[in-house]
């Protein structure tokens, strides 16, 4: 299918360390696992941003065979509102998820139907430190992964107040130079006229270049909040750079918006990740007026980021710790390769009694620390003979009953 794609191992150990990486990070700041549908009625993701090519245009929708209107879900936010409304649970909530979202794009590199997320939500709280921590644990995510070429740009959307009177400003600016912009941007003005901002076409560019902007127009509390969240940053040495003309793709945000580009990549795939505060989503989805910020980070994008920096992602995992090897009968490789897993060790084995030579190919072909080989001598011995594959140490025999300790003393747990 277009615009999919299959993992295999050992290619899936990168998506392992990313999945795993993310997940001790996030839980180290108290975001606890939230799972929900891959599909939804296509209203929640309607309400989210009428007027943005994810919902217009990109959908996966269809009527299941009860009659509903059923969409893929093209981003977790939604779903997660979704969430808290339906289960009304105690704030600050704060949760993390990790899956496949759908988008019916042009597939490129690095632009796919089927893509991958992690992110999270918080929330319950409006306070601007809020937003220090959320932006926080992406750029600590891309470093944690090895990542060193990535911009924080951060920008203000302001909020209920400020907004309208901005909006109507920069439409009346955008009206007046309408036929300088591109002919998408032309056609939707009206609709969503900040959009615009951000379209990567030289014409906007040019016809926007002395846009008014929403960070020169914000109220009081807008912009107190966009000082505590800046201070936050500073004070956390989390570099960033003000982009005015941040707007991304959804209709919900308000305030702080922020995205991650990795320069290392081709500048109109560069988004690594964004997200922003939800302030009033909650309300519009029938929820009691909460406020609420996340974000969510490609991982398709963070793989060829890794890729052109050259880091490498997976190998730090850990690898098997053991193969057994048993050319006398196969009792060995039953018994021993459950003892070594029971004991906590990753051990693995050969079937169908299958020739040394063979198990020997399989047990180099498994990364495994070493090969633990019972033959007939071994096995009429009680003893084990322990086979270094990455030293080349000498080879030992010791009783059976010492295997396990062995292991542990050889691979160090
Ligand atoms: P968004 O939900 O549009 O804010 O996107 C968040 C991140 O998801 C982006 O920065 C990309 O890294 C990633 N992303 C969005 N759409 C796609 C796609 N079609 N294929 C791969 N990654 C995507």
């Amino acid at each position: 299918m277009p615009g999919t794609f299959d993992v295999l191992p050992p290619e899936s150990r990168r998506w392992e360390a990313l999945l795993a990486t993310f997940a001790r990070l996030v839980a180290s700041a108290g975001y606890g696992l939230l799972i929900t549908p891959t599909f939804e009625e296509l209203s929640v993701f309607q309400r989210v941003g009428e007027s943005t090519d994810v919902v217009r245009k990109e959908m996966y929708d269809f009527v299941d065979k009860g009659d509903r209107h059923i969409a893929l879900r093209p981003e977790v936010t939604a779903s997660a509102v979704r969430a808290f409304v339906q289960h009304h649970p105690t704030t600050p909530w704060k949760v993390w998820y990790a899956g496949s979202n759908f988008r019916y794009e042009k597939p490129q590199a690095g632009r796919y139907r089927e893509f991958h997320q992690v992110g999270i939500e918080a929330f319950g709280s409006a306070d601007p430190d809020l937003d220090v921590e959320v932006v926080a644990l992406g750029w600590e995510y891309y470093a944690a992964l090895g990542l060193q070429q990535v911009e924080l740009l951060v920008n203000s959307l302001g909020d209920g107040v400020c907004r309208p009177p901005y909006r109507a400003l920069l439409l009346q600016f955008l009206a007046e130079r309408r036929d300088q912009l591109c002919l998408e941007h032309r056609a939707r003005l009206e609709d969503n006229p900040l959009r615009a901002l951000d379209c990567k076409k030289p014409e906007c560019r040019k016809a926007t270049a002395d846009a008014p902007r929403q960070i020169d127009h914000l109220c009081e509390p807008c912009s107190l909040h966009l000082a505590r969240t800046r201070a936050g940053l500073d004070a956390l040495g989390i570099p960033y750079r003000i982009e005015t003309g941040l707007v991304r793709g959804l209709d919900y945000y308000t305030r702080t918006t922020f995205e991650y580009a990795g320069l290392a990549l081709d500048s109109a795939q560069n988004a690594l990740g964004g997200g922003g505060r939800y302030d009033g989503l909650v309300g519009e989805m029938g929820g009691p007026d909460t406020p609420g910020i996340g974000f969510a980070l490609g991982l398709e994008r963070i793989l060829l980021a890794l890729d052109a920096e050259g880091v490498e992602t997976g190998a730090a995992l850990p690898a098997l710790d053991a193969f057994v090897v048993d050319f006398a009968g196969g009792d060995a490789a039953r018994d021993l390769t459950a003892t070594l897993r029971a004991a906590g060790l990753r051990a693995d084995r050969a079937f169908d009694g299958r020739s040394p030579k063979s198990q020997f190919k399989s047990a180099d072909r498994s990364g495994a620390a070493m090969a633990l080989v019972v033959g007939p001598d071994e096995a009429a011995a009680g003893a084990v003979a322990i086979k270094d594959l990455r030293e080349g140490a000498p080879q030992v025999t010791v009783p059976r009953a010492d295997v396990v300790d062995e292991v542990r003393r050889r691979v160090g747990r």
